[in-house]
């Protein structure tokens, strides 16, 4: 998607051009999933799919919202009034934009409107985070028209609020900040607890390695109540073991932690994985900071083995894209996102890739699934003003 598009939409809907145009990237996260609401470490990279917003200022208090990406672009304008927006009652997408104008003015910066046409390349609840992508996009382009001088994770911190309260949809902190702040050929090494970040190298290409995005696209319905139960789990684990949250629970003093918790084999599961997960994400770290990116493989595909076995959130597709992988010269596989469908990623040798994804594409075949869709997550830049 690209700025002269969305420009030339724009200025078809609103009968002027745009005052700017701002994109902001999906992400994948490499390893640390379901830590970010224990206060513990992720490690998010951008995709270079992305939201393109065109936006201009309007000073009557009207917010104009238009989606390129809904019925076709045929949609109609919708259009909200800046002193009538409240917490979930608006039940379509038109509440990512409409939320984050709400968490600005809530938190006392003046927004006295805006026209807004986007468009998104990121596929939507495929795990990839289209969600945080919208927000992010609609944050930076106000930020900037309205000169409000935000740093990334206030942003980041502004649009998990939205997403939150406003849309009502129990999230972390992560994909906000990931589509705020990566950086292009860098993954991002996040401490959710106080958002201090670090770049951290990561060209896949220069060593002659990719990732592949396999995208199942299933999503089983019941994923939403069972993250709910996942977070009310590990929080109970962090009260019986009197810690503030599972982050503070160290890797080498796991084995007394799990014998305090006694025989609540489900808290000791989810403990289990959220401490172990913290230990991967710093593996991972100092693997790639030693140059040995190779390594992080088998890393990953333990990370799987925790979610499946131990916090009990992948499922039959995402379980076969990695055991295919890896029985196909994968690195390291692993689902990735919320879990319960979505999508998994592949760490592949550059040279294996198309026999990969044909063992992938034939092994779902053969188990009558839907044929996933794969392609290569190049670690891309965060969000970012285009004209
Ligand atoms: P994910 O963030 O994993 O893609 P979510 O359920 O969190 O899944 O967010 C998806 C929702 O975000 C969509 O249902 C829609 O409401 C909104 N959305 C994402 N991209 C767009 C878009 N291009 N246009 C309109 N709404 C979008
Ligand atoms: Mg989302």
């Amino acid at each position: 998607m690209g700025a002269e598009q969305v420009t030339e939409r724009f200025t078809q809907l609103y009968g002027a051009r745009p005052e700017g145009v701002w994109a902001a990237p999906g992400r994948v996260n490499l390893i640390g999933e379901h830590t970010d609401y224990n206060d513990g470490f992720v490690m998010p990279f951008a995709l270079p799919h992305r939201a393109v917003a065109a936006v201009s200022r309007r000073t009557d208090g009207i917010l104009r919202l238009h989606s390129g990406d809904i019925e076709g672009g045929r949609a109609e304008i919708t259009e909200l009034r800046l002193d009538t927006l409240a917490p979930q009652s608006d039940d379509d997408w038109t509440a990512y934009p409409a939320g984050v104008v709400w968490a600005l003015r809530e938190a006392g910066h003046e927004i006295t409107g805006a026209d807004v046409h986007l468009s998104s390349t990121v596929p939507t609840g495929a795990g990839l985070s289209s969600s945080a992508a919208l927000e992010v996009v609609i944050a930076l382009a106000l930020d900037e028209l309205y000169g409000l001088g935000l740093q990334r994770w206030k942003l980041a911190r502004l649009c998990q609020r939205a997403e939150n309260v406003y849309v009502g949809a129990p999230t972390g902190i992560m994909d906000q900040t990931a589509s705020a702040c990566c950086e292009q050929g860098h993954a991002l090494f996040l401490d959710t607890r106080d958002l201090s970040q670090r770049q951290i190298p990561f060209d896949l290409a220069a060593e002659g390695l990719r990732l592949l995005v396999v995208d199942t696209q299933v999503k089983h319905a019941h994923s939403g109540g069972e993250y709910g139960k996942r977070r009310a789990g590990c929080e109970k684990g962090a009260a019986l073991l009197g810690v503030d949250a599972l982050r503070d629970v160290p890797y080498a003093g796991l084995d007394a932690a799990l014998a305090r918790l006694g025989d609540d084999e489900e808290v000791v599961r989810l403990v289990r994985h959220v401490v172990t997960e913290n230990h991967r994400v710093e593996r991972v770290v100092s693997l790639l900071r030693s140059g040995e990116t190779r390594a992080i493989g088998p890393v990953l595909t333990e990370g799987h083995a925790s979610l499946r076995d131990d916090f009990r959130i992948s499922c039959p597709e995402l379980d076969l894209v990695v055991d295919t992988a890896l029985a196909n010269g994968a690195l390291g596989a692993r689902m990735t996102g919320g879990g319960f469908g979505g999508s998994a990623i592949v760490l592949a040798e550059s040279t294996e890739t198309d026999t990969l994804t044909k063992a992938v594409e034939e092994s779902f075949t053969a188990s009558g699934f839907t044929v996933p869709r794969v392609f290569e997550a190049v670690p891309s830049t965060g969000a970012t003003r285009l004209t």
